[in-house]
């Protein structure tokens, strides 16, 4: 086995109790076992809580400077790990490596950098009174949980991280079962950067650990990326012990591409909005409306550049489109290949077995053992059909046409989610008018799924609630206290 036995990081260590159970790490490309991870125990979370909430004191009582010089030498480590904690990324999840390289670690270090500069800034406010005064004080909530998912392991654990500590917390996270190595790795660099023991643990578990992380009284919030019914089942029970939440969920998010869209444009968001990490995104723009005077030349450009795209081995820098997680979402994902079919829609392009590009290290044969699907375009869709309806997490886009922008845009809020949405014109007043309609917690106007750090990101309607990235993000792991001063006297209807 290619890494052995993984275990969890407590107090600036790797754990060494006996684990009474593991999980096996597989390679996405090919399902071999490629290492194992002792599942953490409920003593093991007992005790990382309790050194958390020590290291918590300290830790927040340190000038934020201070706090700010470790997260940013934290940075400045990640990016210089990038190619080594890329390929790992890509042991785990399967997805590209050019991918990798250029984005999710960046991305993370980007989190840790924005948030340490945020760390220095941190303020509160003061508020004059007449004669007496009161100012307010942005304070940490102590120890908090981080649950991630397994699209993009590493930019979720700093996306977490960095606000949680920059706000003077302390965190406790749990990876996805799926992904586990490289929030590891995230916790060694913290400590190699100077952040104390105890601030940044690492808990390796599955929905079992989460439970217990969620059911903690000594946890004060939980911020989750996952699914929507697991981000209901969290605020369920983080409501035993009113915690606070943040969740990143899942969506359904519509592309607009009006008559007048730049169609060469539309057609490459429309492609990275459907085929990047190879569909698994939880804001990609799943259901494309293209306006019907302009759908078969954007159909047609699609086609010529979705098939010229490389599925295969995902180390090799050529591939454009890896394999999916796990054999499990593999046949969930096939699945609605299949139904697609069956409820009418035309599998345009894909919906069938991929070509895939053998490397210099695994041959065809080897990768058919893989989690590859192709990537697949539906046309003659309704809104009704389950593809069209559902999350996918898949290379699956469903193209629609639509006549009006009034019914665009009625029709791309017709879905219980709202994470994102994008549009695609020449119109300035249009793109303001229909952007301020969407019910999404970001709209992308003539691009798609960029995520930059210095704006807010997450779900309006089922997609979630709170934000991170952003200043906004830093206020999701404080809690305001307001000092009132009295200046006077006790003005006292008792008072003889
Ligand atoms: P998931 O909900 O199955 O799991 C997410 C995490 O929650 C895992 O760590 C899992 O172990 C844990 N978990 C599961 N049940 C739990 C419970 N009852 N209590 C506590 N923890 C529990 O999601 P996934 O399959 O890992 O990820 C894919 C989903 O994540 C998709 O729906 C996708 O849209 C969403 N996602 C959202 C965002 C976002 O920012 N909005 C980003 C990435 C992924």
């Amino acid at each position: 086995m290619k890494f052995g036995t993984i275990r969890s990081y407590i107090d600036g260590k790797y754990s060494d109790a006996n684990a009474s159970r593991q999980i096996s790490i597989q390679y996405p490309a090919t399902n071999e076992e490629i290492g194992r991870a002792d599942v953490a125990n409920e003593a093991e979370l007992n005790a990382a809580v309790k050194i958390a909430r020590k290291a918590q004191k300290q830790w927040a009582s340190m000038l934020p400077a201070e706090r700010s010089r470790i997260l940013h030498k934290a940075s400045v480590l990640i990016r210089e790990r990038n190619d080594e904690l890329a390929t790992l990324e890509v042991w785990d999840t399967g997805k590209p490596i050019q991918e990798a390289l250029s984005v999710d670690i960046v991305s993370g270090a980007d989190a840790v950098e924005y948030f340490a500069h945020a760390a220095a800034l941190l303020k509160g406010d003061y508020y004059p009174l007449g004669e007496s005064h009161a100012y307010s004080i942005p304070e940490p909530l102590g120890v908090v949980g981080g649950i991630g998912a397994w699209n993009y392991p590493f930019q979720i654990a700093c996306w977490k991280s960095a606000p949680a500590l920059a706000g003077g917390n302390a965190m406790i996270y749990k990876p996805s079962e799926l992904t586990m190595m490289t929030a590891l790795k995230l916790a060694e660099i913290y400590k190699e950067a100077g952040l104390p023991d105890g601030l940044f643990q690492v808990l390796l578990g599955d929905a079992e650990l989460g439970k217990a992380i969620v059911a903690h009284p000594d946890i004060h919030k939980i911020s989750l990326t996952g699914e929507v019914g697991t981000g209901k089942k969290i605020m369920a029970s983080a409501a035993a012990t009113l915690k606070h939440v943040t969740l990143e969920l899942g969506g359904k998010s519509p592309l607009i591409v009006f008559d007048d869209a730049d169609i060469g444009n539309a057609v490459q968001a429309a492609m990275m909005a459907n085929f990047y990490t190879q569909g698994e995104i939880c804001s990609n723009g799943t259901r494309v409306f293209v306006h019907s005077s302009v759908k078969d030349g954007f159909l047609q450009e699609l086609k010529r550049c979705t098939e010229k795209l490389i599925v295969g081995d995902p180390m090799d820098p050529a591939t454009q489109v890896g394999a999916l997680i796990s054999r499990q979402h593999y046949e969930k994902v096939n699945g609605y290949l299949q139904l697609g079919k069956e409820q009418g829609a035309t599998a345009f392009l894909g919906a069938s077995e991929p070509e895939l590009k053998p490397s210099s290290q695994l041959s065809v044969d080897e990768l058919k053992k893989g989690n590859f699907v192709a990537p697949t375009v539906f046309t003659d869709c309704r809104d009704d059909m389950r593809i069209v309806c559902e999350e996918i997490f898949g290379p699956v886009m469903s193209v629609l046409t639509f006549e009006t922008e009034v019914e665009a845009v009625q029709r791309a809020n017709n879905t219980p989610f709202g994470l994102a949405a994008g549009l695609f014109t020449r119109d300035v007043n249009r793109a303001h008018r229909v952007s301020r309609q969407l019910q999404a917690g970001i709209i992308w106007v003539n691009n798609y799924n960029l995520t930059p750090i210095e704006i807010p990101f997450g779900g309006y309607k089922q997609s979630g609630m709170g934000r991170e990235n952003s200043l906004e993000a830093l206020k999701h792991y404080t809690q305001i206290k307001t000092v009132y001063v009295e200046s006077g006297d006790v003005d006292s209807p008792y008072r003889v």
